[in-house]
């Protein structure tokens, strides 16, 4: 397949490095990925800024581009601009830290494959639910086996994929579980420092809560050990709500 690669972690990312060894013996790999971290911008894309690109040598190991831009910018200016056809699949990631529950919204690593979706191209977002000492191999070679098995999924092009890898010793996995998302959330901290002038400024600390509940739900099953496959929408719209909105009979203002 040709596979479009990209992350929110940036170029130099040791998760995108792992996932390119993984992927470029069995598949035609074109990176595009941020010049630089991008975590949790979720879905933004550059307009008031330039988006700059810089072509990836042989020194890099990759084929492709870093750009001064999100992880949605990435993909969209691979399919318009830079790439001669669009790619088979774009494939995300590997994360540093789980992108489970409600940090689906804040997650560029999703958000990138949501924009492959979006431009009607299959997409999948993969992350290693640990922020410590990662080791991405087996994230890897796992990615790389689903990727071998998405074309038999069966999987809409409009519905991007969620993976999270557990990091845990192959052996210590206990299986692939299809999954919803859970109510788990990042949990707001803030350390409040004094910079070197004297001024106080803030770092977001949260940490996601959420473990409890059932096993059919993503951080859940990723902490018992699983690995979780959640697929995706990005239309918001809540139906339930909108079907009994739908029923209101409200009026314009009398006096217009
Ligand atoms: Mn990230």
């Amino acid at each position: 397949m040709r596979l479009l690669l990209t992350n929110d972690d940036g170029v130099y990312a040791p998760g995108l490095a792992a996932l390119h060894a993984a992927l470029a013996g069995e598949h035609e790999v074109v990176v595009v990925a941020p010049e630089t971290e991008q975590s949790a911008v979720g879905h933004a894309i550059t307009l008031a800024d330039p988006i700059r690109v810089r072509r990836l040598g042989p020194r890099t190991g990759f084929d492709g581009w870093a750009i001064t831009g999100t992880p949605a910018d990435c993909v969209k200016l691979a399919v318009s601009e830079l790439l001669p056809q669009a790619p088979d699949l774009v494939v995300s990631g590997i994360n540093l830290g789980a992108n489970v529950g409600v940090n689906l919204l804040y997650s560029g690593t999703v958000s990138a494959a949501t924009e492959a979706a979006i431009l009607g191209l299959p997409g999948v977002a993969y992350s290693l639910g640990t922020l410590k000492d990662p080791d991405f191999a087996y994230a890897a070679s796992l990615a790389a086996h689903l990727v071998g098995l998405y074309p038999s999924l069966g999987v809409p092009r409009h519905v991007p994929l969620n993976v999270n890898v557990p990091a845990l010793p192959a052996h210590k996995i206990k299986g692939i579980r299809f999954t919803r998302q859970s109510g788990a959330r990042l949990v707001e901290r803030f350390l409040r420092r004094s910079d070197p002038r004297g001024h106080i400024y803030y770092w977001q600390a949260g940490e996601t809560m959420g473990t409890e509940g059932d096993l059919d739900t993503d951080y859940p099953a990723l902490l018992a050990g699983y690995v979780t496959i959640t697929p995706v929408r990005h239309d918001l719209t809540h139906d339930e709500i909108l079907s009994r909105l739908g029923g209101l009979d409200l009026q314009l203002p009398s006096e217009r």
